[in-house]
């Protein structure tokens, strides 16, 4: 790849997407993820692993006009009446069916957009008009899956395609205080997470349960198994981080950005 390919290349994201409540708030996080998406090239798609998305095999969103799917509960309803109406994109969802080789990638029509994408596009790119399509999560996989199918969608990053992973480093709904200082663990976690991306310490990220505090800060690794995919199609760039904030406690709001 010659010097003025890599510069082409679109950055990749990792969201702390923290409450769905963000979908209608204007706060710090929010501001930072609409600064963002100014400083990047208008995307031609968006490829979003969003930890909402859980599935028993991988499976690629593969329809015209995706639904907005509400999946939290007990919110204003406010929340409920929000739609997302980006367009879906069948012909790139064959695309990553055809990228994807360390599994077997299945065309999904039933999903659609879940909050864990639109909470944060809505703040992105309030006029939808980029396309999006959703891979889901299987958490059966080895981790080192995640990174690798993470590095092989990483070819679409040359082809103006945004990759958006959301979840949260650390998430730990159960010790959640709505107004409550941080965890010193949750703070401590967080920062072990960023020093192995800086790092890029794969190991440190693969084996993060052996962290003393990696059973309280990824108690389930739904919404840290994002990050692996954003890893795997980042290209030796150094992470850039914002909104590294503990929110609730025992929620990490921690972005990271390459290729910026
Ligand atoms: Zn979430």
């Amino acid at each position: 790849m010659t010097k003025s390919d890599a510069n082409k290349l679109m950055p990749v994201l990792f969201i702390g997407h923290g409450s769905p409540m963000n979908a209608i708030e204007d706060n710090e996080f929010t501001d930072e993820w609409k600064k963002i998406a100014k400083k990047i090239p208008k995307p031609k798609l968006i490829l979003c692993i969003s930890a909402h998305w859980l599935k028993d095999s991988t499976a690629v969103l593969s329809t015209a006009n995706p639904k907005t799917i509400h999946d939290f509960y007990g919110f204003p309803e406010e929340l409920y009446q929000i739609a997302y109406p980006a367009k879906g994109s069948i012909e790139y969802a064959k695309v990553v069916k055809k990228l994807v080789k360390s599994v077997d990638v299945k065309l999904d029509d039933t999903w659609g957009l879940d909050h864990g994408t639109w909470s944060v596009l809505v703040k992105m790119y309030p006029d939808a008009n980029i396309p999006v399509i959703q891979l889901s999560i299987n958490p059966s996989l080895p981790l080192e899956t995640h990174i690798k199918i993470g590095k092989e969608l990483s070819l679409f990053r040359s082809q103006g395609v945004l990759i958006l992973g959301s979840g949260n480093i650390v998430h730990n709904l159960g010790m959640m205080r709505m107004n409550g200082e941080p965890f010193p663990w949750a703070i401590e976690f967080d920062e072990f997470v960023r020093k192995s991306l800086d790092e890029n310490n794969i190991s440190n990220l693969l084996t993060y349960k052996k962290h003393h505090y990696g059973k309280y800060a990824v108690p389930t690794n739904d919404h840290y198994i994002p990050l692996l995919y954003v890893v795997g199609a980042s290209k030796d760039e150094p992470p850039k981080f914002f909104c590294t904030k503990i929110f609730y406690s025992s929620l990490s709001m921690t972005c990271v950005a390459y290729g910026l």
